[in-house]
């Protein structure tokens, strides 16, 4: 395991990367006391620590071995931009100055994370902002866990939230293809549902994706967590047009692999289809969308288009979401239309990575900015 070579000076191992066992090993490998290893877990992954000084009932001895031998995987918050509606959306920098956002959504009931998985996207969807950057990088497991973790914080902070873990769900909808950086991905799965770190209910954790076949059979094998598919088409040509990934997988393919992928008990694959006018919004796009998912255990998550400078589409008409979510629930298939949170700070589906992203010439400056309050 490259990750525990502490003899090799680069990479050295990032902590916040490291399953408990990692962990152990790593703490048996400094000579230390097992109970250690559950010990560092816990304030990494269940507290959240930002950095070592934290750990005050670490002796500091142990707390000097690991600063030597290995890092720590923090974000700093670049920026924090608040809606009228309750939804932050903050900008992450990482260590070798990338930018990459979550978004949190207040309900009732819930407080929901949108996170990243990647800097960008290579996927290259033609209505997608994230897709037009390109991909800079995957991001690691710790930094996928640390947006969960300083969300958390700064949740708490702002009076939003109590306890360690004020966030309820997790949806894998922000910047990026989950699928695509999947090694990365099922870790942070496996640290972000584990009972010792934040504990999440695989109830509540959803994965989407752009339709990446052969990785939904794994994630679907090796995790528990819920699957959305950006469905977006109904037709191959449609669908080659806006999602390039349909050429490699096109639809038969893709609803194969929905067809067979483990549903738990009572689940429901969830269909985001965002709306764009004119394109793909069609009653004949609606009676062959409830075609295509015939069989499969649906929600359909309707999603009018975010308008993005440059990007040739438009939301439809109101009426027409309307008739189009008629049209599915005359067909049996629980249709809802997808708030648009966010949209006035770019927060919502589609936006993310507009301002402050790499490339935008409206990059956000280095301080951090005080909350901008609706
Ligand atoms: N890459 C994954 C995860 C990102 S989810 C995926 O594509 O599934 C982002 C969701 O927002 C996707 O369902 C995508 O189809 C949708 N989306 C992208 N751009 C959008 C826009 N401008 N308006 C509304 N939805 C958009
Ligand atoms: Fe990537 Fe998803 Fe955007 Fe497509 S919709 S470019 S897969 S982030």
């Amino acid at each position: 395991m490259t990750a525990l070579d502490l003899d090799r000076p680069e990479p050295r191992p990032d902590l916040r990367s490291l399953p408990q066992e990692h962990l152990a090993k790593l703490v048996s490998l400094l000579g230390e006391r097992p109970f250690r290893a559950r010990q560092l877990y816990r304030w990494l992954q269940q507290k959240g620590a930002a950095s070592l000084d934290e750990l005050s009932d670490v002796p500091r001895t142990l707390r000097d071995a690991l600063a030597e031998r290995t890092t720590l995987t923090t974000l700093e918050r670049a920026t924090e931009q608040r809606s009228t509606d309750g939804t932050i959306k903050w900008t992450w920098r990482t260590h070798d100055g990338k930018l990459v956002e979550s978004v949190y959504m207040p309900e009732p009931d819930r407080r929901t994370l949108c996170v990243s998985s990647q800097v960008g996207c290579a996927v290259g969807c033609t209505f997608c902002l994230t897709g037009t950057m390109g991909l800079a990088r995957n991001l690691t497991p710790g930094e996928i866990v640390e947006q969960v973790h300083r969300a958390n914080r700064r949740i708490v902070e702002l009076g939003e939230g109590e306890g360690p873990r004020p966030l309820t769900n997790l949806v894998f909808m922000g910047m990026g293809e989950p699928l695509a950086n999947y090694r990365s991905l099922k870790v942070a799965l496996d640290l972000l549902l584990s009972e010792d770190g934040p504990n999440f209910s695989h109830r509540h954790v959803t994965v989407s994706t752009s339709g990446l076949v052969p990785v939904m059979r794994r994630l679907g094998e090796e995790t528990p967590v819920k699957l959305a598919v950006s469905l977006n088409a109904t037709t191959d040509a449609q669908r080659d047009a806006l999602m390039p990934i349909n050429r490699r997988y096109p639809l038969a393919q893709l609803l194969e692999a929905c067809r067979t992928f483990p549903v738990r008990n009572g689940r429901r694959i969830t269909f985001e289809y965002v709306l764009l006018g004119g394109v793909n919004d069609s009653l004949e796009d609606a009676a062959r969308l409830a075609q295509l998912v015939r069989g499969i255990p649906t929600k359909v998550n309707l999603i009018p288009y975010n308008a993005n400078p440059g990007l040739p589409y438009s939301a439809p008409a109101p009426e027409r979401v309307l008739e189009f979510q008629e049209a599915l629930a005359a067909r049996n298939l629980t249709a809802v239309v997808r708030k648009n949170r966010g949209r006035d700070i770019s927060a919502a589906c589609g936006q993310l990575a507009a301002e402050g992203g790499p490339g935008d010439p409206r990059r956000a400056p280095a301080l951090t900015r005080p909350p901008v309050t609706g």
